[in-house]
């Protein structure tokens, strides 16, 4: 999501002993680390109604911490901190990012530093996909590409829009299409949502023999939040969507008021647009 809140709880030097380290000495002795976390939600609704259960229970997110912390030993600090911001954000619904930072006062460095820490700040971004297939079981390639997304731990909040029937885009002689979209939330950067997506493609043996051609399964990123992004692989928003009805009539149900970054319209503007021309 666009993070709405500047809120934050702030949770400070959480102490844990821990077996995180690349030496094996490390893992067997452990070691002292510390913790300290801000924890991005609105803090208005709690702060008028007073109740715990707008807010959340400081005392399940430390024991929360601490678990994670201990119940494995990972060789970096960077995995333990990831692994600890994850399991935060998926317990606690109402998060709308965590910032960790993790010390490791008595890291073995030779020059003897007085402190060693990583911080990481991960938020729920607000991903819409365009999707399509025009096999002849386009609706089961389309159900399970739905299917392996939301199995992701790192996707929350699946919705779907419904599904259409259109005539192929380009100049292959082919099936008709089945396209819709789906909307979720996702801590995953980018291009690893890209490569997610490319990953589920492959499962579902997709063949890139013709561009525009037949394909079991397409899957699309048409937004990132407002993320404007350009790399070789991956462009954000989608560099056609705004010419493509099939993608603007799903995506108009689930997100009719949404701007496109650079074009300044909401999509509904841009079907409207597209139907006159
Ligand atoms: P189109 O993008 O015009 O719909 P396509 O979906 O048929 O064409 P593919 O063969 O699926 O094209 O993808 C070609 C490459 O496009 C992918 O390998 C990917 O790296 C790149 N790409 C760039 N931007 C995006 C995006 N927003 N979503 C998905 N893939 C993208
Ligand atoms: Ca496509
Ligand atoms: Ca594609």
């Amino acid at each position: 999501m666009i993070r709405r809140t500047k809120d934050y709880i702030k949770i400070t030097n959480l102490e844990i002993y821990a077996y995180h380290g690349v030496l094996a000495e490390e893992k067997q002795k452990g070691q002292v680390f510390f913790v300290n976390l801000k924890l991005y939600m609105p803090l208005r609704k709690p702060g008028l109604s007073d109740a715990l259960a707008d807010a959340v229970n400081y005392d399940e997110v430390c024991s929360l911490v601490v678990d994670v912390f201990t119940k494995e030993s990972y060789d970096l600090i960077e995995k333990a901190a990831e692994k600890t911001v994850e399991a935060l954000l998926n317990a606690f619904p109402v998060l709308e990012a965590v910032e960790l930072e993790l010390r490791k006062p008595d890291a073995p460095i030779t020059c003897a530093p007085e402190d060693v820490s990583v911080n990481i700040y991960r938020e729920w971004h607000k991903v819409y996909l365009s999707i399509g297939s025009n096999h002849e079981n386009a609706l089961g390639y389309l159900d399970e590409a739905c299917k392996q997304i939301e199995a992701s731990p790192y996707i929350r909040g699946l919705r779907k829009s419904s599904i259409i029937q259109t005539k192929p885009y380009g100049p292959v002689v082919q099936p008709d299409f089945q396209n819709g979209c789906v909307a979720f939330e996702t801590y995953m950067e980018p291009e690893e949502l890209l490569g997610f997506l490319n990953q589920i493609e492959a499962d579902l043996k997709r063949e890139r023999v013709l561009r525009w051609g037949p394909r079991t399964i397409d899957l699309d990123i048409l937004f990132y939040d407002d993320l404007v992004y350009n790399s070789e692989i991956l462009t954000i928003p989608h560099i056609d969507m705004q010419n493509r009805m099939f993608v603007l009539e799903p995506l108009f149900e689930l997100c009719p008021y949404f701007r496109h970054p650079i074009l300044g319209k909401s999509v509904e503007q841009m079907l409207a647009e597209l139907r006159q021309k």
